[in-house]
């Protein structure tokens, strides 16, 4: 950050009076512009034990396979992120079922969160930021074409706990590029 969003001057980095640590400060309005981590938010979207990937269509990882996920916007829940990322992606209408996995990645300051979701309908195509969506058989899915561990580690529990017959919330940690 350079300039200040409120006032247009310059930002300095200190520590601001009763803090204990480093934030940007304007030096004009002396507005703090906290920086906080972002909310990725997406679904595992299934149907007759398939689950439906998108093939990206958009850099970081193009042609990698994902889970429809996105950054979280202002004004809406985590559930509803899910939806419309899962709808905009991959086309996809679902019933939204329960919080799956939240993995925090504290290197790139982002907390991914994954629902269960349940395919309403085979009406589903790829979205803007797809190239191809696609239902998968778990026995099916392309490991080493996956886009991000965050959706890898989400796979991998998924298949576990659907082998288990038994889906519980599971809050993880990938503290660094687990890229294979
Ligand atoms: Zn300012």
């Amino acid at each position: 950050m350079k300039y200040c969003s409120t006032c247009g001057d310059h930002v300095e980095q200190r520590i601001p009076q009763g803090d204990n640590r480093y934030r940007y400060v304007c030096v004009n309005c002396e507005t703090i512009h906290y920086q906080n981590p972002r909310i990725v938010a997406g679904t595992v979207p299934v149907m007759d034990d398939q689950v439906l990937l998108c093939r990206r269509a958009i850099e970081p990882r193009y042609g990698f396979w994902t889970l429809p996920a996105g950054f979280m916007e202002n004004s809406e829940t985590t559930l509803e992120a899910a939806a419309r990322e899962t709808l905009e992606e991959a086309l996809a209408t679902v019933t939204m079922g329960d919080l799956y996995t939240v993995i925090h990645v504290p290197h790139i300051d982002q907390v991914h969160m994954f629902y269960r979701a349940t395919l309403t309908s085979e009406d589903f195509g790829a979205g803007e930021e797809s190239l191809e969506t696609r239902l998968f058989a778990l026995s099916d899915i392309p490991w080493d074409e996956l886009s991000f561990p965050t959706v890898r580690r989400t796979l991998e529990l998924f298949l576990e706990d659907h082998s288990k017959g038994r889906y519980t919330v599971h809050v993880e940690d990938i503290r660094y590029q687990m890229r294979k």
